[in-house]
């Protein structure tokens, strides 16, 4: 058979962190792939816990004994692992290899980070994860399994922390090794992370195995998407805020992508533009409990209810800036926005009144925190006008269809909110949003009200 014969005719299943935490859930996994013939690529996630372990390492851990603890925390995290396999010898060597390298990486960090050199640490999580993975596959005797080091193929720019993939190079690597390998074998293969042309290894940002599976799928033309995570499929909202979340059977592509958007942890947010694009069905399920089903994501839904589920972004940073001159004058916010794409500073919420316009900064990259308003940037914008930076806000989202259409139910949103200080609200742009920040003391008690008076 030739490659191309075997483009577009197999799923990927894509296992995050607490899917492949211990030698349990990567069987369960296992067991996953092993009943669905038509799954010939995994796409994991590190062990649940090591992603979180590595950027701590990443960022300078000068406290040698510190540094030892974390790396003994992740040598017994994978130990545990491999002491349960039957034949451990030769990924023992592999994974005991990586610790090594991340060892003298952490003492290299302590002196000083760089974000080449935390993308090459926490790449290590999913590196190792994989060589175990494969490895479970394979010794339970019914389907063959090899792993796939996907930074032959994952071609991404040098943006380290945030890398943005390549994408006619990617699909033309997964046509030349890829595709071929998937003939005979399960691959299993890492999510999150990629490398540029000059072979350094870059990732795609926390969360990212999600966004690499889809990327994955598009290149090779898969039929259908597997995100196998620790709940059964999307829910109303995410259900450790509001216990009385249901899963939603259905969900189009715009109402997912928009839940991604506003901090849905269960999808990174840039997962379904691939799946989009190529129109690949989507499937969001628990591998703890696979039998109990999930969600499916596709173009044409049944139902398009006007509320469709909350989501719920922190660590917002708010930008207000205030200018008298802006009071009919021309050309304000022009200057502001030239200031931020010289600074390449993403914005994500705005809003404007006559003499002030306050906005959100957009935050994608691996180190986590609240995104920073570059002190250099800062400087710029004070000669035009003042600057006003506020932490700890977080965004809630209401999602669903028809919302700028709809009336009356603006009433009953904030009928439900009217105790709360509200600092921004975003509403019309989007047909599938009405969002709002305030601080992230009172969020969640935020989303626990909205979603019982419009969900439950
Ligand atoms: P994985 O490691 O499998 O990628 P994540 O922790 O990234 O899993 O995402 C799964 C988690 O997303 C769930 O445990 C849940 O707490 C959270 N979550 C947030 N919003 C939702 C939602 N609307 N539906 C389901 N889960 C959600
Ligand atoms: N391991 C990475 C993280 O924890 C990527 C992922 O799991 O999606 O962010
Ligand atoms: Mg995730």
């Amino acid at each position: 058979m030739s490659a191309s014969n075997v483009a577009g005719s197999f799923n990927v299943a894509k296992f995050g962190g607490t899917s492949v935490a211990n030698f349990e859930a990567m069987s369960r996994c296992a067991a996953i792939i092993e009943n669905n013939s038509n799954t010939k690529l995994v796409v994991s996630s590190a062990c649940s816990g090591v992603t979180n372990l590595l950027v701590e390492l990443a960022n300078g851990v000068q406290d040698k004994a510190r540094r030892q603890e974390l790396m003994a925390q992740l040598a017994d995290i994978h130990n545990a692992i491999l002491d349960q396999l039957a034949d451990p010898i030769s990924i023992e060597k592999e994974v005991h290899s990586i610790l090594d390298d991340i060892a003298s990486a952490a003492e290299a960090a302590s002196f000083q980070t760089s974000t080449k050199l935390t993308d090459h640490l926490v790449a290590c999580g999913e590196l190792m994860s994989t060589h175990i993975l494969a490895q479970i596959i394979s010794e339970r005797g019914t389907t063959p399994a090899v792993r796939f080091d996907i930074r032959d193929v994952m071609r991404t720019n040098d943006d380290f922390g945030k890398a943005e993939p390549q994408l006619e190079d990617i699909a033309a690597l997964a046509q030349e090794k890829l595709i071929p390998l998937c003939q005979q074998q399960v691959v299993v293969t890492q999510g999150f992370i990629g490398a540029d042309s000059e072979g350094n290894t870059t990732t795609l940002g926390r969360g990212g195995s999600d966004y690499s599976a889809a990327l994955i799928a598009e290149s090779v033309q898969a039929i259908g998407l597997e995100i196998w995570t620790d709940v059964p499929g999307i829910y109303t909202t995410d259900p450790r805020i509001a216990p009385k979340a249901s899963p939603i059977p259905e969900i189009s592509f715009s109402e997912a992508s928009e839940m991604a958007n506003f901090g849905a942890k269960i999808l990174h947010p840039s997962t379904l533009v691939p799946a989009l694009r190529h129109q690949i069905p989507v499937f969001v399920g628990s591998s703890k409990a696979p039998e109990l089903g999930g969600t499916w994501i596709r173009q044409e839904v049944e139902s398009s209810p006007l509320f469709r589920a909350l989501a719920l972004r922190c660590n917002q940073t708010m930008v207000t800036l205030r200018s008298a001159n802006m009071f009919h004058a021309y050309g304000f916010l022009a200057k502001v926005f030239e200031i931020l794409a010289k600074h390449k500073i993403s914005v994500d919420l705005i809003t404007t009144s006559e003499i002030s316009v306050s906005l959100t900064l957009d935050q994608t990259d691996t180190s986590g925190g609240a995104p920073e308003l570059p002190e250099a940037a800062r400087l710029e914008l004070e000669e035009l006008c003042s600057v006003d930076i506020e932490h700890d806000l977080c965004l809630v989202a209401l999602i669903g269809n028809n919302m700028s259409e709809s009336k009356g139910y603006a009433k009953q949103v904030f009928g439900t909110l009217e105790d709360f200080n509200l600092r921004m609200i975003c509403y019309g742009a989007s047909p599938h949003n009405l969002c709002f920040l305030l601080n992230e003391s009172v969020s969640k008690l935020a989303i626990q009200k909205l979603h019982q008076e419009l969900f439950e």
